[in-house]
């Protein structure tokens, strides 16, 4: 029997960088039709991600928040390696793997996993709950019947659902239940990191908590990386040990999840932040103007600070000058003019 656990081999690198995953410079432009004064000669690119940076350790929860079209999903589907990047690099346990093929890449997406939004959509309607959750151990492994049956039943007790279910349709269950056994499916295989895109969005507030309650539990337990990918900032907050806030495919701000929820500096941020609805009244902070215009498109962004023509304070220079990244005391990185080099640590 091929063991899942045996297949993984620890790199140098990660060894010495401990982190799960190490993203760099990471781009990824899409073909975005051609220019309407230069028809035919100028291929326009839409900038879904934009020199995007950040790591992941074992056990650690990175949040990932920022309006639609930011570039959040594009990260996601980079890791998972269902777009290839324009450039840059991914290291999984220090292994490079933009350019993995055939059996390592099979590998990869053992280890990294995916729940996302709408469970059902991912559920064959026409697949038992044993035989969903099994798929991806008769593909990867030649584990006997009762072995696979074994462990099917032990991630659904991980998720916390009866062993009995397995013999039940997806329909048979409630929105709640249908992410358990997503959850599950994502854990078969000896799983070092989730990618939750939205995961509990469609959710009921009280089935939420469950479920996020579970998510913690689980990387606990198991020690898995999560990059969760969320619009609801409570939850994002709640889940997340740092939060990265994106805008038009570049990163404006990572720290901490306590401080940047507590305390967010950057003007997109705190308007973003503020346009949440506060889970206590309590928590109402004053955190400057809401986002007062539309989101510009990836395709054509502003030049400059992409969010000047929203930020209530612009400078002459934010419509000029792209604000370099600089980490102030205390780790938050940060890019905006309001905080220059010389300011950082
Ligand atoms: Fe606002 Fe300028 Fe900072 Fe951009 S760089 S967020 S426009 S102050």
């Amino acid at each position: 029997m091929t063991n899942v656990e045996e297949s993984n081999v620890t790199s140098p690198t990660f060894e010495k960088t401990n982190k799960t995953l190490v993203v760099t410079d990471l781009v990824k432009h899409f073909p975005g039709g051609r220019s309407a004064l230069n028809f035919g000669a100028t291929k326009q690119w839409v900038r879904a991600v934009d020199g995007v940076s950040f790591d992941i350790a074992p056990g650690e929860t990175l949040g990932l928040v920022g309006e639609s079209g930011c570039g959040k999903s594009t990260i996601a589907k980079l890791i998972l390696r269902l777009e290839e990047p324009t450039a840059g690099s991914i290291l999984f346990e220090g292994q490079e793997i933009t350019d993995l093929k055939g059996a390592q890449l099979n590998n990869y997406r053992r280890s990294v996993q995916a729940v996302f939004q709408d469970p059902y959509s991912s559920l064959s309607p026409r697949m038992r709950v044993h035989d969903i959750i099994a798929e991806g151990l008769r593909i990867h492994t030649d584990y006997s019947k009762s072995d696979v049956t074994t462990r099917v039943n032990d991630v659904l007790a991980l998720a916390g659902l009866r062993p009995d279910v397995g013999r039940l349709y997806p329909h048979e269950f409630s929105g709640g239940q249908r992410q358990r056994i997503a959850i599950a499916k994502a854990l078969v295989l000896d799983t070092k990191m989730l990618v939750l895109d939205e995961a509990v969005s469609a959710l009921d507030v009280s089935i939420r908590a469950q479920i996020i309650t579970l998510l913690k539990d689980l990387q606990q337990e198991l020690g898995i990386a999560y990059l969760y990918i969320g619009h609801d900032l409570a939850t994002v907050g709640h889940l997340a040990d740092r939060v990265m806030v994106m805008y038009l495919g570049r990163v404006l701000e990572l720290d901490d999840s306590v401080d940047l929820v507590k305390n967010p500096r950057h003007p997109y941020t705190q308007a973003l932040f503020a346009a949440a609805l506060p889970s206590h009244p309590e928590d109402i902070r004053e955190t400057g103007e809401q986002p007062n215009a539309e989101v510009p498109t990836a395709l054509a962004p502003p030049t400059g600070c992409h969010f000047h023509p929203r930020c209530p304070d612009a400078m002459e220079t934010c419509s000029v000058d792209f604000p370099q990244e600089v980490t102030l005391s205390g780790g938050r990185r940060i890019s905006c003019h309001l905080y220059p080099s010389g300011s950082e640590v």
